[in-house]
């Protein structure tokens, strides 16, 4: 049975009655002075709100279409859009019984841990002196944390690149297209350039390593610099790791061979194709 028709549909709802009464009322000027400043509302709002606005007292019907087309928004996410207009979604203020999380109260439950059935060890405590660079009150601490993003690019083991990177004039941000990649680079640098990156933490003398870094970043203290190289020479395991490889291949002169015919016996063919791209890494 086809479903009975709604006595409103058309144009006879209570917003379009309002409308023409507001429209019998107007004089001919006024009509003209209000359409021409509609007319430059809706110009605007295409320009700057590419989704319409919600007015919450409108006809449910409509308010419907509305949330319907904001569906997957955050796909297209635009930080022009006060996406608070379109409906308050409330704190996250419901915790999860099993894991502490906070999530919001229309989340699907068990999306932190499954119900339970995730968990993760808890977080270790950092080794001095990172210790008390994180959670200290001296001076030195205060300085650590409201430069701690020159302290971690003195530290930065990979360079960050993708695919394209467009930068807008005086922008602080860019947008990226493509894929994103970091790069390792070589433990060592050729023979007439610098250290660079995860390079610097094989110089071997340790004033060195000190003043590459510093002269990589600015606002920091050498002091500081010189307390976290030791800890990560000490306590990181990637930086150990390095060692022993550079320790076994002290040169670049190898050769690796693929030999993308020869499978081991018993495994599939398939999980020992030859290579489609072009650059490829090994880590020893
Ligand atoms: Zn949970």
């Amino acid at each position: 049975m086809p479903p009975a028709r709604r006595a409103n549909i058309g144009r006879r709802t209570r917003n379009a009655n309002d409308v023409a009464l507001l429209r019998r009322s107007q004089t001919a000027d006024e009509r003209a002075q209000a359409n021409a400043s509609q007319r430059e509302r809706n110009a605007r709002n295409r320009f700057v709100n590419p989704v319409p606005v919600l007015n919450l007292a409108r006809p449910s019907r409509i308010r419907r279409a509305v949330l319907a087309e904001m569906m997957r928004a955050a796909f297209n996410y635009n930080s022009q859009i006060d996406y608070s207009m379109y409906g308050y979604i409330g704190m996250m203020d419901a915790i999860c019984p099993h894991c502490d999380a906070a999530n919001f109260r229309g989340e699907t439950p068990g999306m932190c841990c499954a119900n339970g059935k995730v968990r993760l060890p808890a977080l270790e405590t950092p080794p001095e002196p990172l210790y008390s660079f994180i959670f200290g009150t001296s001076q030195a601490s205060k300085h650590f944390l409201s430069h701690i993003q020159q302290y971690n690019s003195a530290f930065q083991m990979t360079s960050f690149g993708a695919t394209k990177i467009i930068r807008d004039n005086f922008m602080p941000t860019f947008k990226i297209q493509g894929q994103i990649y970091h790069q390792a680079g070589s433990l060592l640098p050729y023979p007439d350039a610098d250290h660079q990156f995860l390079q610097i933490y094989f110089i071997g003398d340790e004033n060195r390593e000190l003043d590459q870094r510093c002269a990589i970043v600015s606002n920091t203290r050498r002091e500081i610099i010189r307390e976290l190289q030791r800890f990560f020479h000490q306590h990181n395991a990637l930086v150990q790791l390095f060692k022993i490889a550079l320790d076994r291949m002290p040169t670049d002169n190898r050769k690796i061979v693929i030999r993308a015919d020869r499978t081991p016996f018993g495994e599939h063919a398939r999980r020992f194709n030859a290579f489609k791209v072009k650059h490829f890494t090994f880590v020893v």
